[in-house]
């Protein structure tokens, strides 16, 4: 089989391959998927001159209307192409078939939808501004792009993540380079095609591969010609992308990591709340920033809720993306895993009792050299032992009992992040009370990832600054400027 060299893709054409690649391996087994052309700093300067271009020419003058109706056929084009993103995101991240198709694919087409119908109803300020002197005008506001926007995304939900951005951005009528994650280069490949099929001009929609620091990354958010930088990844990422952006003053939009909590009350629906604890933990083997790392359940059902949950991960299924029986697909890399590993070992040293799962499962030898690793719960840990205060972003959670409500609300809130939590009860005064007290930029009652495109998303603390979804979105990747016609005779003398 010949093994393609993944290409960037610049001012509307896939340039020739850089003197740099690297290689991208398949989770599932090891094996050699695609040679990635690295960008150098030249092709990240091409980029962001191609942005600016494109910004000064017709797209800086097309319609909302217009903007739409192309955000509508990039989401057909994905429709179109459904097959070839699930392929690319299932071969680059080893994650169930199912999964990919439900949620990563389907979302990507969606996102466009969604910012189409926004932007196209998209309302702005108006005021009639009374002057205690008799005079009059009129304020009122207009959108303009940010111009050219890096975007730089993460490996868990590659496609899903880059369009979350991308339509915003392209709705708002910016120009973008993306980067996104050297372990998942695949789909958003086939969407550079896919830009070029539905007929988003030249320049618009950049694609430049590579890794964070000395690479790509660094190009581009240290690049003095970029408008502003959306990225979602690792905290301490975001904060030396912070770092980057400081010296010319450009905005950022960060979604970061998580230490979710879930809390588990007694008279929550204990089948219920077993099958969503289930997905909150073990969802894209633990990969998505919004999982359950940490579970508080009151004293009076912890071992009814300990059983339950243990039960249920035996009946996980590690396997093949394709089988419609895997449940649960392998880490995205073998140097993710070394890092789940060690905080396996150190669960171990910090008092903890692995109640199912804690190393690596014997999946023959076809897949031994696949980044495969045991769904983990965790009991005997302590809220204060560091395994449960850093995100290990895998199939893992530590299970802790409490008692009353306030000691779960301060449980849950004793930490540095504030991306999600979900709050288990039948009690609905209870259920309100709780979720608003969490501090998190997300609180779910009796489920979790459920989400409505046009609700705020984003955290707090080391999970984030900004909030994306709806106006929110567009908020970031445009710039108001207000308009002020004084309806005035005469000026005051
Ligand atoms: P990461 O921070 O290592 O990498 C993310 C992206 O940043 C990649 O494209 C990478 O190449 C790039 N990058 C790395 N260093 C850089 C630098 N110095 N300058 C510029 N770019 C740089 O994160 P990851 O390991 O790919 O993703 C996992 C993390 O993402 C987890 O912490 C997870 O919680 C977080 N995440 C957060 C959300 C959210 O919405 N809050 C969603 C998904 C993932």
């Amino acid at each position: 089989m010949t093994i393609p060299t993944l290409r960037n893709y610049i001012d509307g054409s896939f340039i020739d391959a850089a003197d740099m690649t690297f290689e991208k391996t398949n989770p599932v087994n090891g094996s050699l998927i695609a040679h990635v052309a690295e960008a150098d700093r030249d092709t990240v300067n091409a980029a962001v001159k191609a942005g600016r271009s494109a910004l000064e020419g017709p797209w800086g003058r097309m319609t909302v209307n217009d903007r739409a109706a192309l955000l509508r056929r990039i989401a057909d084009r994905i429709d179109a192409r459904f097959e070839d993103l699930l392929e690319a995101e299932v071969s680059d991240t080893g994650k169930p078939e199912t999964l990919a198709r439900e949620v990563d694919i389907a979302r990507a087409a969606a996102n466009f939808r969604a910012f189409a119908d926004m932007i196209a109803a998209q309302s702005l300020d108006s005021y009639l501004t009374e002057l205690p002197d008799g005079r009059q005008a009129l304020n009122y506001a207009l959108r303009k792009p940010l111009g050219v926007v890096a975007v730089i995304v993460p490996w868990n939900l590659p496609l899903l993540l880059l369009t979350w951005k991308v339509a915003p951005a392209i709705a708002c009528g910016n120009a973008v380079i993306v980067k996104p994650s050297e372990d998942t280069p695949s789909s958003a490949t086939v969407l550079a095609g896919i830009m070029s099929e539905a007929g988003v001009p030249n320049g618009v929609f950049n694609l430049v591969h590579g890794f964070g620091p000395d690479s790509a990354g660094e190009f581009l958010t240290t690049h003095p010609e970029i408008d502003g930088i959306t990225f979602t990844g690792e905290s301490a990422t975001g904060s030396t992308i912070m770092r980057a952006a400081a010296p010319n003053v450009r905005p950022v939009s960060f979604e970061l990591g998580g230490k979710n909590a879930a809390l588990v009350f007694e008279d929550a629906n204990v089948e219920k709340t077993l099958d969503g604890l289930m997905r909150s933990i073990f969802t894209n083997t633990g990969q998505v920033c919004l999982c359950t790392e940490r579970v508080y359940i009151q004293r009076t059902i912890f071992e009814k809720i300990v059983s339950g949950l243990v039960a249920r991960v035996q009946q996980l299924k590690l396997g093949m993306p394709h089988e419609d029986s895997t449940t649960t697909g392998p880490l995205i890399s073998l140097k993710h895993r070394e890092k789940v590993l060690d905080y396996f070992a150190r669960a171990k040293e910090q008092g903890g009792t692995a109640i199912v799962g804690g190393g690596i499962p014997d999946m023959g030898p076809d897949l031994a050299g696949g980044a495969w690793v045991e769904p983990t719960l965790w009991t005997g840990l302590n809220h204060d032992a560091p395994v449960m205060r850093e995100e290990v972003f895998g199939p893992v959670a530590g299970l802790i009992p409490f008692d009353t409500e306030e000691e779960a609300i301060s449980l849950a809130n004793d930490t540095a992040y504030g991306l999600a939590a979900s709050v288990w009860t039948s009690d609905l005064e209870r259920g309100h009370r709780v979720a608003g007290r969490m501090n998190v930029g997300i609180a779910w009652v009796n489920t979790w990832f459920m989400r409505d495109l046009r609700s705020p998303f984003g955290g707090m603390g080391l999970s984030g600054l900004g909030r994306e979804g709806g106006s929110h979105s567009l908020h970031f990747y445009s710039e108001p400027t207000n308009i002020c016609i004084s309806l005035s005779e005469v000026e005051p003398a």
